[in-house]
């Protein structure tokens, strides 16, 4: 067995786990970042093509981390030398008032498009009567590009990666906390699990219950009828499946994705992922009411979601193991600001109690 000693594990390298050890790193502690699979794989939260980048959110709470979250999108883009945020504005159809209100609280500036005019700029059908909220900053994140730049950056700074690594258990005392798992037992001072859709079990027999219930989502992609880019739409006013909201973003080099938030069955993240015909039947319902000539291309995936009641997120330190459990279906855009609050709670001192 092979042993490893550092100041601070990190387990699961999910964007969250990436973007944590990447700060970690950058301040110049010694981490260790640990996966059961290899890097991209599909089995988690993290993987595919795009994921929706917007500051509008009904809460001004949401567009700052959003803002703060952006910057340091751009400052890592500048260090990989590739976009990895594409501009293709955000749209929110059905009750846009609370975003509007957030978005003029935050001193970001937005338009409200009637439909004609969305109709003309857009390949979108939408009602003469309605209204919609465009703001040009929203589009997407090259989200394996990320990945990809995340760990580049994270093992420059001097992060050790280790793939094909599960952690079994997690064992905090006095001293440190230890871990082992296939073959290698790692000693730290502190971990921060960002096991996505698997932190619930690992950290149950610590003592720590997170609430959240993991789902598994199925998303459909889409030919469209123009090579012009959409907005990333978010559609509060077309019911789509059982009464919830659709989402489309472009996938670079696929055409659109395509979703109905939150209609996945709750899933054990250990079972192999199924896709849920009857989800993409709802989807290919929605986006052929939505988008003027969109074809279904019959390339369908599965991808998890670790939902807490109200979307929020859990940051937080208990003893010495602190916990990033960041998803909800919409964390990826913020994930180089949970990456840095992760890193803090990690690198307080005098919180070392058992947890
Ligand atoms: C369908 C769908 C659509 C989404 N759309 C958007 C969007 O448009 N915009 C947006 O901002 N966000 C979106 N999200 C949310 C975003 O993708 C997630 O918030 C984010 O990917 C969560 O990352 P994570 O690192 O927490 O989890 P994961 O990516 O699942 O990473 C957790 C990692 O931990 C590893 N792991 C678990 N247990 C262990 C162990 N014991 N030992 C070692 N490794 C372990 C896993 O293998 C995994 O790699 C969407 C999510 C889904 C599912």
């Amino acid at each position: 067995m092979s042993r490893l000693d550092v100041e601070v594990v990190v387990v699961g390298a999910g964007v969250m786990g990436l973007a944590t050890a990447r700060s970690l790193a950058r301040g110049g502690r010694s981490v260790a970042l640990v996966e059961q699979f290899e890097l991209g794989h599909t089995h988690g939260s993290s993987h595919g093509g795009s994921r929706i980048f917007r500051l509008s959110y009904p809460d001004a709470a949401w567009v700052l981390l959003a803002q703060e979250a952006l910057s340091i999108w751009r400052e890592l883009e500048a260090e990989a030398g590739e976009p990895l945020i594409e501009r293709y504005g955000s749209l929110d159809l059905g009750d846009w008032r609370p975003n509007r209100e957030a978005l003029s609280a935050s001193g970001i500036s937005f338009e409200l498009l009637k439909g004609r005019e969305l109709a003309r700029r857009f390949p979108l059908d939408v009602d003469g009567g309605e209204t919609g909220l465009h703001q040009a900053d929203g589009g997407i994140i090259r989200a394996d590009a990320a990945l990809a730049a995340l760990e580049a950056s994270a093992v420059a700074a001097g992060a050790q990666l280790l793939e094909g690594t599960r952690i079994a258990a997690i064992e905090p005392n006095r001293e440190g906390v230890t871990m082992s798992g296939d073959g290698i037992s790692i000693r730290a001072d502190v971990v921060v699990v960002t096991a996505g859709a698997w932190a619930r079990g690992l950290l149950a027999p610590l003592g720590v219950a997170l609430e959240v219930e993991p789902t598994r989502e199925t998303v459909s992609y889409f030919e469209l009828a123009t090579d012009e880019p959409v907005p990333s739409l978010i559609d509060f006013a077309e019911g789509a499946g059982p009464g919830q909201l659709g989402y489309a973003l472009m996938a670079p080099g696929v055409g659109l994705k395509a979703g109905i938030h939150h209609t996945g069955a709750l899933a054990d993240p250990d079972e192999p992922g199924v896709v849920d015909a009857e989800i993409a039947g709802w989807t290919a319902e929605w986006v052929n009411k939505r988008f003027r000539g969109a074809a279904p291309k019959g390339e369908l995936e599965t991808c998890l979601y670790t939902n807490t009641a109200d979307e929020s997120f859990v940051l937080e330190r208990h003893g010495r193991v602190v916990v990033g459990s960041a998803c909800s279906g919409h964390g990826f855009k913020f994930a180089p600001v949970v990456g840095e609050r992760l890193a803090a709670l990690a690198s307080e001192t005098g919180r070392a109690r058992q947890a």
